[in-house]
């Protein structure tokens, strides 16, 4: 199956999870980071999502259909043998009620949306907030927001662009946002409203990585090699091409796999891309955010690390009072926080790539 976002990661989080549930800490305690896309309407910010996640189940297409900011929280159930590889959605508007079906879950969607922005292009910033309990996703918040468009249509006030702009800012504001910039590789990619907009929430570009889709759909001659090389509007955590269902693969159905191995075919055939293949697909975007996320769990070990010193000492000071009887409660605390402790050090070591694995003594 494909490599989707924080797959390969999720190992090493419920290895955490059992470290940390064992000194009575909750996995809560990892601050969860926020995956955000923005970019025009119809750009395949919707469709560069759901293949990420790995699951059909947002609305997708040619006209404006994500009109509300989509909060997607996914939650990693640790495996029970019950249900063990059991996904189920739920929305906060309809609390208590599990989805099965994922494309229930995509009909659901189009209803609320329609509830609060009616039927007729409208758009709110209203969020809908919708879980995904799995034991094959990363413990995350990903956010799928409406394009920028600049003519008001249907229903649309006249200043919908400054509206959707206003609502695009308030979501990636947020330093803790990574921001997937969509750029249409069939419109010029030097006027991107994307990369236009995450340059003012991220000045430094520290947390924008570029994406261009419908590479498939360009001009034919030209391609956008020097786009993805970073040559045009570098960003310190460059660019991945990607190639999307196209709206007929929509109506007929296609699965997320054929339209992967479709573009891993696409780009194998392609004289220019064949020579930047660390830059092309949707593996390779999936592979980069896993580092990105990475980098953000090291970076908030040592405060675990604190939280677990701290909880220890208390430990030790109550264990004084109680005599010598309980020794062997002191070296249970001890044994544990070496554990965290070497669980920390191989960690830096995968992430600063001296490791391949994560050593599960
Ligand atoms: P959004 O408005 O940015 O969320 O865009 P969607 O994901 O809804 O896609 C808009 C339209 O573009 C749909 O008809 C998609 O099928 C099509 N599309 C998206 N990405 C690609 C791509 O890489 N290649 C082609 N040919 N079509 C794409
Ligand atoms: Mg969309």
């Amino acid at each position: 199956t494909a490599a989707t976002i924080g797959s390969s990661l999720i190992p090493v989080i419920n290895k955490l999870h059992d470290i940390l549930a064992s000194s009575g800490t909750e996995l809560s305690d990892i601050s969860v980071p926020q995956v955000a896309v923005v970019g025009s309407q119809s750009s395949g910010k919707s469709s560069v999502l759901e293949t990420l996640v790995g699951r059909d189940f947002l609305p997708r297409g040619c006209d404006i259909c994500t009109r509300r900011p989509l909060v997607l929280m996914l939650e990693n159930r640790p495996p029970s043998s019950d249900d063990d590889s059991v996904e189920w959605g739920e929305f906060r508007h309809l609390p208590g009620r599990r989805f099965y079906d994922f494309s229930q879950i995509r009909q659901e969607i189009q209803a609320e949306t329609e509830r609060e922005a009616g039927c007729n292009k409208g758009v709110s910033e209203k969020q809908i907030r919708l879980k995904i309990s799995s034991p094959n996703v990363l413990n995350m918040t990903i956010i799928d927001l409406p394009g920028i468009t600049k003519v008001p249509v249907g229903d649309q006030p006249s200043d919908i662009e400054a509206r959707i702009r206003r609502m695009i800012m308030a979501h990636i504001n947020n330093e803790n946002c990574i921001i997937l910039a969509v750029s249409p590789a069939n419109s010029d990619l030097a006027t991107s409203d994307a990369l236009q907009i995450a340059k003012l929430a991220d000045p430094s570009g520290s947390r924008t990585v570029g994406v261009i889709t419908k590479l498939d759909i360009m001009d034919r001659g030209t391609n956008a090699c020097n786009f993805l090389l970073g040559r045009v509007v570098p960003l310190k955590l460059g660019y991945v091409g990607v190639v999307n269902r196209c709206q007929e693969d929509i109506y007929k159905n296609r699965s997320i796999q054929e339209a992967l191995s479709y573009e891993e075919q696409f780009f194998h055939d392609h004289p220019v891309y064949n020579g930047v293949s660390d830059r092309c697909g949707i593996p390779q975007l999936a592979k980069k955010l896993n580092q990105i996320l990475e980098q953000h769990i090291r970076k908030d070990l040592p405060r675990l690390k604190a939280v677990l010193n701290s909880r220890m000492q208390v430990a030790m000071k109550e264990l004084q009072t109680y005599g010598d009887v309980v020794e062997s409660k002191a070296e249970q605390g001890a044994t544990l926080l070496n554990i965290l402790r070497r669980y920390c050090d191989d960690f830096s070591a995968m992430v600063d790539g001296k490791s391949q694995e994560m050593s599960t003594k």
